[in-house]
């Protein structure tokens, strides 16, 4: 048995492979795509069961490295974000432990945004630092301080773009250069963006790491993360790593993603306008000090991100009030304007069809010290939203309101 190609014409817009890439359906004739809850898959002989196991002939085997939902999930994201191949894991953070796993030896260096997400900070600091692995960290957004990291030893650059939550945007085909032009490879957190806006292997990134929590299921439902990339690095590097290591996506999980990925490009458009509507009302407050939204001209990297984002300047917002002096009082100042929404979540998660918002200083970055989130520019006035699909006169409505409150 091979396992067939989708069937689909060659050369399909991105917004048809969003809804049709995958696999060919069942004899029953589907029209959704199967969701297949099983743990493993019968073999018509001893000796298919045993050619099957070593790969000298194509089939599922063990749902932990191969199941159809799973691989449907995989091609489409594949075909999203333009590369060979795709490989999903249970979480984000799983993804990013796959592809250090996969990539990465004793002796071996990284260099890093310090503006990543948190954990993947913590993983390779605490957990890859105990294997060997050193690790620099950089500023998002400065060449020169990613060049003067490089070791001989560099074997990955690691980014996110933008950044959570201030929404830092880093020039993907200058790192990817850069990565190069050392022997090394570049890889991009792709989660704020997604495909609908940005394709980091268009630019030059080797991998692209999804956390599918986010965007991709678009509705707060699953855990679910992936890497993109070739076919070279995901089925020869990463696919033995997953299989031994078993940070494999359920089939539920890997179906509701491929369920998210058909309307992915319609929602980010549809948060991404309500976005920007309401980053320029805000940064028109006076209760407002600063707003930072890749979409509004006076984001430092304005230019930049239109270019690598299609236009489009994201669903996160973050914004920092006048009200306060000292952190104690930017602090209070903060809490009771979140606490005076009677229409957003109060939940750190993103990339949901409802609004959420947090208070970065005391939840995702509640554990840096004062100084440390002070040179992250996180302050305790700082205000993180990840704007949904209500109706942008709710949320300003809202947001007057708690500004209101303060
Ligand atoms: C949430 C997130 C992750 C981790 O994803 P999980 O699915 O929660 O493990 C990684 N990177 C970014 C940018 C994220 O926002």
């Amino acid at each position: 048995m091979t396992i067939p190609a989708s069937g689909l014409p060659q050369g399909l817009q991105i917004d048809t492979l969003a809804v049709r890439e995958g696999l060919p359906a069942t004899p029953w004739g589907e029209n959704s795509e199967a969701l297949f809850l099983t743990s493993s898959f019968c073999h018509p002989n001893a000796a298919t069961a045993a050619a099957r196991f070593s790969g000298e002939e194509e089939g599922f085997v063990y749902s932990r490295f191969s199941n159809p939902t799973v691989m449907m999930m995989e091609r489409r994201l594949a075909a999203l974000e333009g590369t060979e191949a795709c490989i999903a894991t249970s979480s984000g953070m799983a993804a990013i432990l796959l592809l250090l796993m996969g990539l990465l030896k004793s002796g071996d260096h990284v260099v890093c945004s310090r503006s990543v997400f948190g954990s993947t900070i913590k993983l390779l600091q605490a957990e890859f630092g105990k294997f060997g692995v050193s690790s620099s960290f950089v500023s998002q957004t400065d060449l020169g301080e990613w060049r003067a990291a490089l070791r001989p030893e560099t074997r990955l650059l690691l980014a996110e773009s933008p950044t959570n939550p201030l929404t830092e945007v880093c020039d993907i085909a200058a790192l990817a250069e850069l990565a190069h032009g050392h022997g090394a490879l570049l890889a991009v957190d792709n989660c704020f963006a997604t495909p609908a806006l940005q394709r980091p292997a268009a630019f030059g990134a080797d991998l692209i790491i999804h956390s599918g929590t986010k965007y991709l299921d678009g509705q707060g439902r699953v855990l679910a993360g992936a890497l993109c990339g070739s076919k070279a690095l995901i089925d020869k590097v990463l696919t033995p790593v997953l299989r031994s290591a078993g940070m494999s996506l359920s089939p539920f999980n890997a179906w509701v993603v491929l369920k998210g990925l058909e309307t992915l490009s319609i929602r980010m458009q549809a948060q991404c306008a309500r976005a920007l509507e309401l980053a320029r009302w805000l940064e028109a407050q006076p209760q407002v000090s600063r707003v930072h939204y890749p979409g509004l001209p006076s984001h430092p990297q304005h230019e930049l991100a239109l270019r690598q984002m299609g236009g489009q300047g994201g669903a996160v917002i973050a914004f920092e009030l006048a009200a306060g002096q000292g952190a104690v009082a930017q602090r209070s100042a903060a809490f009771a304007c979140i606490d005076a929404t009677r229409l957003m979540s109060i939940t750190a998660n993103l990339g949901d069809t409802k609004t959420t918002i947090t208070h970065p200083a005391s939840t995702s970055h509640g554990r840096l010290t004062e100084e440390q989130r002070q040179a992250a520019g996180i302050s305790q006035g700082l205000i993180r939203i990840a704007v949904g699909l209500e109706d942008a006169r709710d949320l300003q409505a809202d947001l007057a309101r708690m500004l209101a409150a303060v």
